[in-house]
């Protein structure tokens, strides 16, 4: 089998707004590949034809059609054919369909890669100001109930920077659940319209910057972008003993007022079980 012969799954990130941004790479591998996997070909078609490519074959990959979608492309790069993922904007797999396919290729033991490009999640992060050495991505956040309260106080407590998609529609409500969460005071970046004509990034607190758009028409895509929770304090050695022999005392044994304590003072379970043990005495009777 020569290299041509062999088949692979390429995944291609297109952009996420301004056309300017396909690279030549992506431009290569739409044209010679035999089949272009997106979420809506009529969307894509556009993309295609901008890029002066002709008789493109495409596979419809949305979360309906995800499962049929991976046999059918599976099958065609068994047969030897190059086939590009893209979907609407940005990277695949992304807050996007894709996922899916590429771990069906890699079950099949066959070839993946990728043409890396824009994705708005990062472009919002560099653009915001805010620490990047350590972040978190969650996507869209749930809509309502306890999913979403539980999500936005994990968000709260995150020492890194966390990233978030918003719909226009919701961007009010989530900057004020944030706000109400977080504390107004926490430091935010809102991303909007990336590489477009109305890019704009508005920074500020999070109750600035809700009530900013509470004010103000929200138009366009949205990222926003939170500063981490500030690092909480050390627990020193007495509050751990402390809640230790409440935990015992309450007759847990010293596995159980461990794993409590652990997890009610963020203590390492090693530390917690040591104290535990210690506080416990040999003879079983706590001190
Ligand atoms: N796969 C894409 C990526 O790589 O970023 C994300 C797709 S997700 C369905 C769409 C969401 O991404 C939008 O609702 C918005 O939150 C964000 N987004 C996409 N393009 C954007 C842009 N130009 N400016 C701001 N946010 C954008």
């Amino acid at each position: 089998m020569s290299v041509d012969d062999r088949g692979e799954l390429v995944i291609v990130a297109t952009p996420i707004g301004n056309l300017g941004d396909v690279s030549q790479r992506a431009r290569e591998v739409l044209a010679t590949s035999q089949l272009i996997a997106c979420e809506d070909s009529r969307h894509s078609g556009r993309l295609v034809k901008h890029l002066g490519i002709d008789g493109a074959h495409y596979v419809v990959v949305n979360e309906h059609t995800e499962a049929d979608a991976t046999r059918r492309i599976v099958e065609a790069i068994a047969a030897g054919q190059r086939v590009a993922l893209i979907t609407d904007a940005g990277t695949p797999a992304i807050s996007d369909p894709g996922a899916v396919v590429v771990r069906g290729v890699i079950d099949a033991g066959l070839a993946v890669t990728s043409v890396p490009g824009p994705a708005a999640f990062v472009t919002a992060l560099v653009l915001s100001g805010l620490p990047t050495t350590r972040f978190v991505f969650e996507g869209f956040i749930p809509r309502s109930g306890t999913d979403r309260a539980e999500r936005l106080a994990s968000i709260a407590r995150d020492e890194r920077t966390t990233i978030i998609y918003e719909a226009p529609h919701r961007i009010v409500r989530t900057l004020t659940d944030l706000s109400a969460t977080c504390g107004g005071d926490r430091r935010v970046a809102v991303a909007r319209e990336l590489t477009k004509m109305h890019e704009e990034v508005r920074r500020g607190t999070l109750a600035e910057v809700a009530s900013h758009f509470a004010a103000t028409e929200p138009l366009g895509e949205f990222v926003v972008v939170i500063d981490g929770a500030p690092p909480s304090a050390p627990v020193d050695e007495a509050t751990i003993t402390g809640a230790i022999d409440d935990a015992l005392a309450a007759g847990m044994s010293v596995r159980d007022a461990a794993d409590t304590v652990s997890s009610m003072l963020g203590v390492s379970r090693r530390i917690a079980y040591d104290v535990a043990l210690a506080r416990r005495g040999p003879s079983g009777t706590s001190k």
